[in-house]
C-alpha cells in the first residue's frame, strides 16, 4: 500500500525556501568575532625537568617514596643524557638578545642541544 502524502506538493518557490531553510538548519554556528587584536594564547608545554620536579614534589608530598625515588632516577638519567648530548652535539649556534638589569647581553644558544656559549 502507498503511504498518503504528509503535505502538499510544494512549487517552485516553496521548494526553495525549504530548501534555504534546510541548509541553515546545517550551517556551522557562526564563529565569534574578536573585536580586540587578541593574540592566540600558545599553551606552553613545560620542559620535561620542570615537569619531572614538581611531580617529585607531589609524591613527596603524599609520602609516596618508592615512586618518588624513580621519578629522581629518571631525573638524573635525563641530566646525564643531556651532558652526553651536549658532549657530542656539532653546536649550530644561533645568536640570543636579551637584556639583563637594563643592560643589552648577547648570548648563542645551539638549537640541536640548548647549550649556552
Ligand atoms: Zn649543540
Amino acid at each position: 500500500m502507498m503511504q498518503r502524502p504528509t503535505q502538499a506538493p510544494l512549487d517552485r518557490e516553496a521548494q526553495k525556501k525549504a530548501f534555504e531553510s534546510l541548509k541553515n538548519t546545517y550551517k556551522p554556528p557562526e564563529q565569534v568575532v574578536q573585536v580586540f587584536p587578541i593574540n592566540p594564547l600558545k599553551p606552553e608545554k613545560p620542559s620535561e625537568e620542570i615537569f619531572l620536579k614538581s611531580y617529585k614534589n607531589i609524591l613527596e608530598e603524599r609520602g609516596l617514596t618508592h615512586t618518588q625515588h624513580k621519578v629522581e632516577k629518571s631525573i638524573n638519567e635525563n641530566k646525564t643524557s643531556t651532558t652526553i648530548k651536549q658532549f657530542y652535539c656539532v653546536h649550530i649556534y644561533s645568536p640570543v638578545k636579551a637584556s639583563f638589569m637594563g643592560l643589552p647581553i648577547r648570548y648563542k644558544i645551539c638549537s640541536k642541544c640548548g647549550i649556552v656559549k
